[in-house]
């Protein structure tokens, strides 16, 4: 995809040549095929094709070389790990998911065939040696939100030898609470350990401080979509919110609210990626990781226009902000760890937040219906679609279950424009 050659880094990382050139292949032609193809995209998308045409190239030499100078990178799953910490002590912090399927048969040597996408996905990027952004890790960090992963983290601990694993309550009451705060201890003593400086308040601070900013830029395009009609596809909207796992922050907050300067002149001008009225739809349910695009190329090929992700690649991840008003590191470390708990994840229970929170964004957002998106064999997710189902009484919904895979791809489009059309 990049016009450059970084073949000798691949190379120094351990990446497998040829497998990687084969991934570099279909990842380019289905950018081409669903992005670019795309009519009346706003110019700062460029920032974020340019991202993605480099997302194995620039910002991989680009780490690269933070890490020659000293700097340690982390590498996580999921959004309970805290970032802010990682910043705090000068570390590159990147999402580690990855939403293709990939390397599944070297995946279900080590895990059962019946594991969710995500999951054999992130072991297959590894065994078939095609994520770099794992090569280059110093630590990586795990989370017991289902049993899938944390069993699967133990197998990748043995692959990798550098992972971390915090234990996430599945219970938000006050043990809850207390376990969690001592887990983002725990991981302050471990970033210490691995950078040899002790965290700092002004670290602290400054982490806080730049992950609620790249938040606060992903509130505002969330506000942007509420707009009739929508000024930016669901498409490039979700592409913006994976690319937040994987830029570095300071750049990418810049470069959203510049997004979001020309979007807001859409909005005033009455412009949009589709005619007014077309059917919005919200999408609810497990996150999508690059270059998972399918349900949302699918839904705006058959004339909706997707205007929110209630998942961990959209709201879930920037609704709420850290409180920046700390004065002592262990107090900056317990508004982090508050923060993470607002954060509604179908591994809690009871988990009646996110109901209301789906129906709120819903409103907001003048949704006409709901996708609820679970990937297979993600039991929590699935078994709360019926919660969220019956508690949003009126609402057109729609359960889907799908994975990476492009097997289901006409079968989910007869469902998607039979409820589209029911939506008109
Ligand atoms: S869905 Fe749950 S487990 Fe997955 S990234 Fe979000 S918070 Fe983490
Ligand atoms: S998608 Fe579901 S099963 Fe898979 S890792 Fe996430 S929570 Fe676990």
């Amino acid at each position: 995809m990049s016009s450059n050659d970084y073949t000798p880094l691949w190379q120094e990382l351990g990446l497998d040549l040829d497998n990687h050139a084969g991934l570099l292949g279909v990842l380019s032609d289905a950018y081409r095929g669903i992005y670019l193809a795309q009519a009346n995209r706003p110019r700062g998308m460029a920032y974020f094709d340019f991202v993605i045409s480099e997302v194995h190239g620039l910002r991989i030499k680009e780490i690269y070389e933070a890490k020659r100078a000293g700097r340690k990178v982390v590498g996580g799953f999921c959004v309970y790990v805290p970032e802010e910490v990682v910043l705090a002590a000068d570390g590159i912090c990147i999402g580690l998911c990855a939403g293709a399927e990939v390397g599944t048969a070297e995946a279900e040597r080590f895990i059962p065939r019946n594991s969710c996408a995500l999951i054999k996905a992130f072991m297959g990027f590894k065994l078939a040696g095609l994520c770099p952004y794992v090569e280059l890790t110093d630590l990586i960090v795990g989370e017991t939100t289902c049993d899938g992963k944390k069993k699967a983290y133990e197998i990748f601990d043995e692959l990798t030898g550098k992972v971390h694993v915090m234990e996430l309550p599945h219970m938000k009451g006050p043990a809850g609470k207390r376990l969690w705060l001592g887990e983002v201890a725990r991981f302050r003593e471990t970033m210490e350990k691995l950078t040899g400086a002790p965290l700092t308040l002004e670290g602290l601070r400054h982490g806080v401080a730049v992950v609620n900013a790249k938040r606060r830029a992903l509130q505002r395009l969330s506000r942007l979509r509420e707009a009739d009609p929508a000024p930016l596809s669901g498409l490039d909207a979700l592409l913006v919110n994976q690319v937040s796992f994987y830029d570095d922050p300071v750049r990418f907050t810049a470069k959203t609210n510049e997004l979001c300067d020309e979007l807001e002149e859409r909005v005033a001008a009455g412009v949009g990626v589709t005619a007014k009225g077309a059917p919005r739809l919200l999408v609810s349910g497990s996150p999508m990781a690059i270059p998972n695009w399918k349900v949302h190329a699918i839904v705006e090929g058959s004339g909706g226009v997707v205007v929110g992700e209630e998942s961990c690649i959209g709201e879930r991840n920037f609704r709420d902000l850290a409180d920046e008003d700390f004065v002592t590191v262990e107090e900056g470390l317990m508004k982090i760890a508050e923060r993470s708990l607002t954060i509604d994840c179908a591994c809690f229970t009871p988990n009646d937040e996110r109901p209301g929170n789906i129906a709120a964004l819903c409103e907001r957002l003048r949704a006409d219906g709901i996708i609820h998106y679970a990937l297979q064999f993600c039991t929590p997710y699935l078994v709360e679609a019926y919660k969220v189902e019956t508690s949003l009484a009126g609402v057109p919904f729609l359960r889907i279950e799908t994975d990476y895979s492009m097997e289901d791809f006409g079968q989910l489009k007869t469902r998607l424009e039979a409820f589209i059309e029911m939506l008109r």
